[in-house]
């Protein structure tokens, strides 16, 4: 066997492989389920009592999409997980480590930078998969298949399209060097923000309201409703700096935070 074939194999071996891309990967799609498994019930279920909290007035699509969207998670996660082993040996390299939880401060401070940039990050790279025909006809229109979505629907996604939104996700994390556990609570902050952001309902009482500036679905579900605008992840503000709010979006939300 070749030198250079045992010197890469040989970083297989590091324990990390496992703790690092193999658990995080895991996590990752683990947290996904457990967010978006129960707000799906609860859209099929679509009880008369909750829809004055529906984004859309129109049926959700579950029976139509929840097979393909489970099917499509399992396509993505199998890729994601190839691509994590073949870049393993340079992600090795970075600062990712398997050290204690930092102060309670500065895990607020790293998910906090890790959202903004994120957020940053993913507005361009959506935006850019709206404006380039290519990509937007081959590769972002699947997502777009959808227009009352539910939660499940959330990584419903060209393959490309998923492992492109997780590399970004992983941008912060890389940059500062991350403990393991907190690159857990990221990629659990992350995949919340994918379940929820398609689940169709807007609930006072949606625990995500504590982060700032938050709105919960009926941001993304403008996306997908007007399939331009609204093209970051977490927070509404960068369409407000770039103009780029989904037609009709604004008014609902003003209508939303009318007194009574
Ligand atoms: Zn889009
Ligand atoms: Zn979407």
């Amino acid at each position: 066997m070749p030198h250079w074939l045992q010197a890469w194999l040989a970083t297989y071996q590091d324990p990390m492989f496992w703790r690092f891309p193999m658990t995080g990967l895991a996590v990752s799609t683990g947290a996904f389920l457990a967010f978006a498994l129960p707000l799906t019930a609860l859209a099929a279920w679509d009880p008369v009592v909750l829809r004055r909290y529906k984004v859309q007035t129109a049926p959700f699509e579950v029976r139509t999409w929840l097979w393909p969207s489970l099917r499509q998670l399992g396509l993505n996660v199998v890729t994601v997980a190839l691509l994590l082993t073949l870049s393993w040996p340079v992600l090795r390299l970075s600062g990712i480590h398997d050290g204690p939880w930092p102060a309670w401060w500065m895990v607020l401070a790293q998910l906090a930078f890790c959202v903004l940039l994120d957020d940053f990050l993913y507005y361009w790279m959506h935006r850019g998969l709206h404006r380039q025909r290519w990509l937007l006809k081959h590769v972002h229109s699947q997502h777009h298949r959808i227009r009352q979505c539910c939660a499940i629907n959330g990584n419903y996604m060209h393959p490309l399209e998923y492992a492109a939104t997780g590399a970004l996700a992983l941008v912060g994390p890389l940059l500062l060097g991350m403990s393991l556990p907190v690159l857990w609570v990221w990629l659990v902050l992350r995949q919340f923000e994918a379940a929820d952001g398609h689940s169709g309902y807007v609930f006072p009482w949606n625990p995500g309201h504590l982060i700032p500036l938050y709105e919960g679905a009926g941001y993304h579900d403008f996306h997908h409703a007007k399939y331009q605008g609204n093209y970051a992840g977490f927070l509404p503000y960068l369409d407000r700096f770039f103009g780029s709010y989904a037609k009709g979006y604004l008014q609902w939300r003003a209508e939303r935070h009318k007194p009574a």
